[in-house]
């Protein structure tokens, strides 16, 4: 028996961007708040090992790549270019820590309180709190999930922590691999697999479907896996990975149909499932759906009186923007009788060089559901502040309904795509058309105006291609 109960309006379980944004709203809100989650460090998988510390990664290792590539065409002579893992790798975590310090201050600011522990349901309004220190039982009106995803095992593949590795490890290994073999073209794999490879890996990418990024354009995907293939990464599609384990000191991978491959390093990077298990749903009567995700309403309320869910462990993109977006509308519903996410407006970014971004739909999904659309391209070899970065890799693409000119999707491949990605989420959460981004003034010279071109081309006067 818990010795003590405490009581709040509401409960929170998991600390991530979804539930720490979620508990701050309310807590803004004037509900008394309270988050549970077992790591000292808040901020979820996004902040300790996932977004954050592989945004990191990619930066450290991307300069590191440009002083050996990249600086002589600007001018910048060298001496001998040498690599410090071990400090990259204290920076990533100094740039954690201050972070995750950060959500603890805005907790204390907003009088949510932390509780360190797993949280499981203990029947309506209860929440059970196991922690190292013993048991709490938590009373609230309304309990949150937000617990989150787990990365997705594969059948025979034999992760160890080390050597065949989830992100988790993969973003922390204190050597460079020779050769990496990552399985999985998806967010995870192309972002670590180009950390590893800048950094001196071989890096071998075995995916089961015939292209990258299953999702996003395809057109924009081709044009991904020619720029990573000139940095050394190698493809393999179409390829079934049946079996991987570490052994003798190495790793091997053995693919259906074809021999297997020695390596020294394995990333499993096929997905990520939701993390539900341990929290007493189905005592409490929260039910999944066929995928394993908690089923929920539009408002957020799953089956279970006064339980709601949001983020990775409930239908959707599993993106940590996404997350936020629903904490929020849910926690506003919850007070104020409204709150809404824009679906169509959720920005995804994969964050290789260049980068890869896109919102709303692709044009397989225009052309698959029989929308009928225009299409405006426009590469960055012709925006003058492309080439006077020397990134000139990429283009953008405006994809608008070929009546009434509305923006349905827009995509970019090039430098700073996931900064530029933001001005066409606004467009179409404002309901924008082409014409309207098009007769936007847009400064010179930015990346930017490649949008503005690319939405002036859909109508066929781009000026500068
Ligand atoms: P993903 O869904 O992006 O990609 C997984 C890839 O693995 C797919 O291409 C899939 O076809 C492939 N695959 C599945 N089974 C396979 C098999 N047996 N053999 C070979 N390939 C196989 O998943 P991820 O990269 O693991 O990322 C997980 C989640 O984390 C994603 O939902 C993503 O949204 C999120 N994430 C986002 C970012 C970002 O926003 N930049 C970065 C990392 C992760």
């Amino acid at each position: 028996m818990p010795a003590k109960t405490k009581e709040h309006d509401l409960v929170v379980l998991g600390a991530g961007p979804g539930g720490y944004v979620a508990a701050i709203r309310a807590a803004q809100l004037g509900l008394d708040v309270a988050c549970v989650d077992p790591n000292e460090r808040l901020g979820g998988t996004c902040l300790r090992v996932g977004c954050i510390p592989s945004k990191a990664l990619l930066e450290s290792s991307e300069l590191y790549w440009e002083a050996r590539h990249a600086f002589a065409a600007h001018g910048v002579r060298t001496g001998e270019v040498g690599l410090d893992l071990a400090a990259m790798m204290k920076r990533k975590e100094a740039v954690v820590a201050t972070l995750s310090k950060g959500v603890a201050g805005l907790f204390r600011k907003n009088r949510v309180t932390h509780y360190r522990g797993r949280g499981r349901l203990e029947g309506r309004g209860k929440v059970l709190v196991a922690g190292e220190d013993g048991e709490l039982a938590l009373r609230a009106k309304h309990v949150l999930i937000a617990t989150g995803s787990l990365s997705a095992p594969l059948a025979g593949v034999e992760t160890d922590g080390d050597r065949v590795a989830t992100s988790t490890e993969a973003l922390a290994w204190s050597s460079v691999p020779e050769h990496l073999v990552v399985i999985g073209a998806g967010y995870i794999g192309l972002e670590l697999g180009s950390v590893w490879a800048r950094l001196g890996a071989r890096v071998s990418v075995l995916e089961h479907l015939d292209r990258i990024l299953p999702g996003m354009d395809a057109e924009i995907a081709a044009e991904a896996k020619k720029a990573l293939e000139e940095q050394g990464l190698e493809f393999q599609l179409s390829t079934r990975v049946s079996a991987a384990r570490a052994e003798g000191g190495g790793c091997v991978v053995e693919r259906e149909g074809g021999e297997a491959i020695a390596c020294d390093r394995v990333l499993l990077a096929v997905g990520r499932r939701p993390s539900t298990e341990g929290l007493g749903l189905d005592a409490a009567g929260v039910e999944l759906d066929e995928r394993g995700r908690v089923r929920v309403d539009e408002g957020f309320a799953t089956s279970a009186e006064g339980v709601f869910a949001i983020g990775d462990v409930i239908r959707g993109p599993m993106l940590a923007h996404k997350a936020q977006e629903e904490g929020i509308a849910c926690v506003e519903r919850l007070v104020t009788g409204w709150g809404h996410v824009d679906y169509d407006a959720i920005p995804g970014v994969v964050y290789t060089a260049p980068e890869v971004a896109s919102v709303g739909r692709s044009e397989e999904e225009l052309r698959d559901t029989g929308v009928p659309y225009r299409k405006g391209l426009f590469p960055f070899a012709a925006n003058g502040r492309a080439r006077a970065l020397g990134l000139t890799q990429g283009k953008v693409k405006v994809l608008a309904h070929e009546r009434t000119d509305r923006l349905l999707g827009v995509q970019v491949i090039g430098a700073r795509a996931g900064d530029l990605i933001a001005e066409a989420a606004a467009a179409i959460a404002f309901g924008a058309s082409s014409e309207d981004v098009a007769r936007t003034p847009h400064a010179h010279p930015t990346l930017a105006e490649a949008f503005k071109e690319a939405a002036l081309a859909a109508g066929g006067r781009a000026i500068h291609a």
